[in-house]
C-alpha cells in the first residue's frame, strides 16, 4: 500500500530488477530528468556505437558501408529488425529512416487514394501539429481542400479523445484514418486494437503516431492488423537529437508501390545496378527514400540492445507502477494547491508521463528546472512528468515531488514570469 516516505521509495528501488541499467546512463548531474518522453538521455551503449561507426569512418572511409562493426549499408534494415518487438511486428515490416514527419508524408503518399465517395482523412483535433501539418499537406497535393477532406474528431474535454467518437466519425466518405497511439498532452492511450478493428469493418485503412508510446508501451501491430505505423527513437527510446525515425508497414502491403520513391527503397542486391527501373525492396524497405542518416541512426543501436534484453512487459510495468505512485504523491503532498492530473487514471488508458495541469504551470516549470527537476511544459497549462523505467528511481520519483511541493509551499514560481520559452 503506498506510504509517503522515502523508505517506501527506497524498498521500491531495492526489489526494481531494472534499477542497475540507471548505471548504463549519463543522468544529468544535480539534476532528476523527467523529460524523457520528449528527448531521451545518452547512455553509454548508444555513445559507444555512436563511437564505433565514428571510428569506421576514420579508420574505412567508403568500404564502411559493407565493413567495420555495424556496416552503414544495412543499418536501416539491421535498426528495423532490432525493432520488430517494439511494435509486435515481423522484421521485414520495420525499417528505421528519415524523420517522424517524413515518414508520415511518405506512409499517407502510399495509402491515402481519393476514390468515389471515400475521399476524408479522419483525424483528431488534439494530435501533434507536425502530423496535421502533413495531413493538411497531402490532401493538397491530392488537389482537394483540407477544410473539407480533414475531419478532426473533437474531444469532449480538451485532454482525452473517446473511441466510441472515433469510431462514429468513421463514415464512409472516409479513405484513411491516422491517430496518435498515445495523445502527447495528456497521456492517453487509444485502444488500437478496438479502433483497427472498426476501421477494417468500414473498409477503411489505419495508421498510428507511436511517438509516445514506443518504447514506453507493448504494441501488437500485425496481430491486430495495423496497416501502418510510425514513431520517433529519440524520446522514449533515446537515440539522441534528431535521431531517425521508425516505420512500420504490415505485411499485406507489401506489393503497394511507395508513395516517394527513392534509391535508398531498392532491393538491396540491385541498388547499385543504377538502372531507371526501380525494384523495391521486400518489405518496409522499400519506404526508404534517400540514404540512412548513419551518424543519428547509430545511437539507436546500443539503445536498442537495452530494450532488447529488458524486454516491454517489465517495461511498461515499471512504468505504470512508476506513474501511478507519482500521482499517490502528487495527491498526497500537493493536495491544497489545485493541480489537477490531466492524463487517463486506469493502467489500460494511461500512456508513459504524467500530465499535471496547473493555471501558473508556465513559471512552475521554470522554478522546477532551476530547482533541480526538469520537466515538460505544454502550453497552455501543462507539466508533463516522465518517469522513464530505465533510468528513473522511485527515489528520483519521490524527491521530484518533494521539490514541487517545496516550490508551492514557498510560492517560488512567482518569481519567473508565467510565459513559456521558444522551446517548452
Ligand atoms: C515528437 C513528435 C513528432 C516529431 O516529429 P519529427 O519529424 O521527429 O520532428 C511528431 N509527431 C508527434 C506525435 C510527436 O510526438
Amino acid at each position: 500500500m503506498f506510504q509517503n516516505d522515502k523508505s517506501y521509495a527506497e524498498n521500491l528501488d531495492l526489489q526494481d530488477e531494472l534499477s542497475p541499467y540507471k548505471d548504463e546512463f549519463y543522468l544529468m548531474e544535480g539534476a532528476i530528468y523527467m523529460d524523457g518522453n520528449s528527448l531521451g538521455l545518452l547512455s553509454k551503449r548508444a555513445e559507444q556505437t555512436l563511437t564505433d561507426v565514428i571510428h569506421s569512418w576514420k579508420t574505412l572511409g567508403i568500404d564502411g558501408w559493407m565493413n567495420g562493426n555495424h556496416p552503414w549499408f544495412y543499418m536501416g534494415e539491421k535498426l528495423g529488425e532490432m525493432s520488430a518487438d517494439l511494435v509486435g511486428a515481423k522484421p521485414e515490416e520495420v525499417i528505421v529512416t528519415a524523420s517522424t514527419t517524413t515518414n508520415l508524408h511518405q506512409l499517407v503518399a502510399t495509402f491515402y487514394k481519393p476514390k468515389g465517395k471515400q475521399t476524408k482523412i479522419l483525424a483528431d483535433e488534439l494530435n501533434f501539429p507536425s502530423d496535421i501539418y502533413a495531413l493538411q499537406s497531402q490532401i493538397r497535393l491530392k488537389g482537394l481542400d483540407p477544410n473539407e477532406h480533414l475531419i478532426q474528431v473533437k474531444s469532449r474535454n480538451g485532454r482525452f479523445i473517446e473511441e466510441d467518437d472515433i469510431i462514429e466519425a468513421m463514415t464512409e466518405d472516409i479513405a484513411l484514418i491516422v491517430l496518435p497511439t498515445v495523445l502527447y498532452r495528456s497521456g492517453q492511450l487509444l485502444d488500437i486494437e478496438r479502433l483497427t478493428a472498426e476501421a477494417h469493418k468500414r473498409g477503411i485503412l489505419i495508421g498510428f503516431d507511436g511517438c509516445h508510446s514506443v518504447g514506453a508501451i507493448p504494441h501488437h501491430f500485425t496481430k491486430w492488423g495495423v496497416d501502418f505505423a510510425y514513431w520517433c527513437n529519440y524520446k522514449y527510446l533515446n537515440s539522441g537529437p534528431g535521431g531517425i525515425g521508425g516505420l512500420y508497414v504490415n505485411e499485406k502491403h507489401f506489393d503497394q508501390l511507395p508513395g516517394l520513391t527513392g534509391w535508398w527503397g531498392s532491393h538491396k542486391q540491385k541498388q547499385f545496378d543504377m538502372e531507371h527501373q526501380f525494384v523495391p525492396a521486400n518489405g518496409a524497405g522499400a519506404f526508404q527514400i534517400g540514404t540512412t542518416h548513419i551518424l543519428s541512426a547509430a545511437p539507436l543501436i546500443g539503445s536498442l540492445e537495452m530494450f532488447q534484453e529488458v524486454g516491454m512487459e517489465k517495461i511498461r510495468m515499471k512504468s505504470l507502477k512508476m506513474t501511478k505512485y507519482l500521482m499517490e504523491l502528487v495527491e498526497y503532498e500537493l493536495g491544497d494547491y489545485s493541480f489537477t492530473i490531466g492524463n487517463p487514471l486506469e493502467n489500460h488508458r494511461r500512456g508513459g508521463h504524467v500530465s499535471l495541469e496547473h493555471e501558473e504551470a508556465a513559471r512552475i516549470c521554470k522554478a522546477l528546472k532551476d530547482e533541480g527537476v526538469v520537466p515538460d511544459f505544454r502550453a497552455p497549462n501543462v507539466i508533463r512528468l516522465a518517469p522513464v523505467s530505465l533510468y528513473t528511481s522511485y527515489v528520483d520519483v519521490w524527491e521530484a515531488v518533494q521539490i514541487l511541493k517545496r516550490i508551492m509551499d514557498g510560492k517560488w514560481y512567482e518569481k519567473y514570469e508565467n510565459k513559456r520559452e521558444v522551446i517548452a
